[in-house]
């Protein structure tokens, strides 16, 4: 018998969802035998394939099985097949709303890291991107997208130029408890990894940064004085990331400027099938590739599981403290792919055709290299 046993409630989803999910458990079982820990892979629906099932995208047993494990590992949920017209039926992207709703998920983190065997895919120039090894931090259930918003139609022309016309205003609001727990997972992550926070808001502007700043470094200088803080204006932020992304370790922000600068530095690396994302609450959490269930190569067998194998990375650091074993897979991966290993996507002209791999395959090197 292992040492210590953690169920992992998996949720393969829709579209490559269990072909890549396939290999991130395969990595995750190797690591297992090697640090003497066993998983207990539960397999529960979601989504489409919930849909079908029963006919909710996320049925009250999955959500029951989420909150009972050690951590939730999810593939992606969607495709072609359940767009509707008709806007009373279940969608599946529904399925991923109400499972972060129901673990109370309102951290996401997302890594973005160079390869140096896979710079080349970045549009931008390879000594701008050497050894770029960021987290972005985002809020993930507050601030504009939450607030209270009206549209109306201004009868009186009361508006500045008394102008009659439309009108419309979102409510950004956070509340101090908002800000302290995702400044504590923001410290949290820093001290896993280089141990210095950005923390991104508009405090020459909004009142909600003022108080957000002032809060960030209360909790640094109370719990954290260990970790190096600096605060960025969202704007210059939205430059450095581009002039300088090897500087960053892990950056804290707001849901919207979160929601801008995520996909921002994401761009930095020119590799969707190879990024990861958490998202963290106070109980269990949930980690899944941050791309889609790429219906247009579901079934064939090529799909890149790197992703997917990143988020298993993710979940032995933020889920169960293995940050060691973490280190493992992050380090097969890129002897992997400094071996000149690749799937189709991740491919170019200069990669051997007997380099290219198919999913499972790919899942068996990273395991070799383990
Ligand atoms: P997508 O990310 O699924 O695909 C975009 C492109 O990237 C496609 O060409 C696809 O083949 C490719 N790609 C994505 N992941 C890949 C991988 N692991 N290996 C190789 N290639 C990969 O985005 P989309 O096409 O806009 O959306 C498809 C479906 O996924 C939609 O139903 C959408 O709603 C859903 N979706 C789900 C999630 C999620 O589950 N978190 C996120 C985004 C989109």
């Amino acid at each position: 018998m292992a040492a210590k046993t953690y169920k992992i409630c998996c949720l393969p989803g829709d579209g490559i969802g269990p072909e890549v999910i396939a290999e991130g458990k395969k990595v995750l079982a190797a690591v297992g035998a090697k640090a003497d820990v066993e998983f207990i892979f539960q397999d529960h629906l979601i989504g489409g394939a919930a849909i079908d099932a029963c006919g909710d995208p996320l049925p009250d047993e999955t959500l029951a099985a989420a909150k009972a494990a050690d951590a939730v590992f999810l593939a992606s949920v969607g495709g072609p097949k359940w767009d509707s017209t008709d806007p009373n039926a279940p969608r599946p992207e529904q399925g991923l709303l109400r499972i972060r709703k129901g673990l109370g998920l309102y951290t996401n983190l997302r890594p973005v890291k160079i390869y140096d065997a896979l710079a080349s895919a970045s549009t931008l120039r390879p000594e701008v991107i050497r050894g770029v090894d960021m987290v972005l931090v985002r809020e993930l259930t507050g601030g504009i997208y939450f607030g209270r918003r009206e549209r109306f139609y201004d009868e009186e022309g009361a508006g500045e130029n008394g102008g009659r016309g439309q009108r419309a205003y979102d409510m950004m609001e956070y509340h101090e408890y908002e800000v302290v727990r995702i400044a504590r997972q923001a410290f949290e992550a820093a001290r896993k990894r280089k141990n210095k926070v950005t923390s991104v808001d508009k405090r020459n502007v909004l009142e909600t940064s003022r108080m957000w700043r002032e809060i960030v470094h209360r909790v640094h200088d109370e719990e954290y004085p260990d970790v190096e803080l600096e605060d960025l204006l969202v704007d210059n932020t939205a430059m450095q990331l581009i002039s300088r992304p090897a500087d960053f370790d892990v950056v804290v922000t707001e849901n919207m400027f979160g929601d801008i600068l995520s996909d921002e530095a994401a761009q930095i690396t020119g590799s969707l099938g190879m990024l990861a994302s958490a998202s963290l609450g106070d109980g269990v959490s949930l980690f899944e590739p941050s791309a889609g269930s790429a219906p247009d190569i579901a079934g064939l067998g090529v799909a890149n599981p790197l992703a997917q194998i990143l988020s298993a990375g993710m979940l032995l650091t933020y889920a169960l403290d293995m940050t060691e074993e973490a280190g493992w897979i992050e380090a097969a991966v890129e002897r992997v792919l400094n071996e000149g290993w690749r799937t189709r996507d991740i491919a170019d002209e200069s990669t051997p055709a007997d380099h290219i791999l198919g999913t499972s395959a790919m899942g068996d090197k990273v395991v070799a290299a383990l």
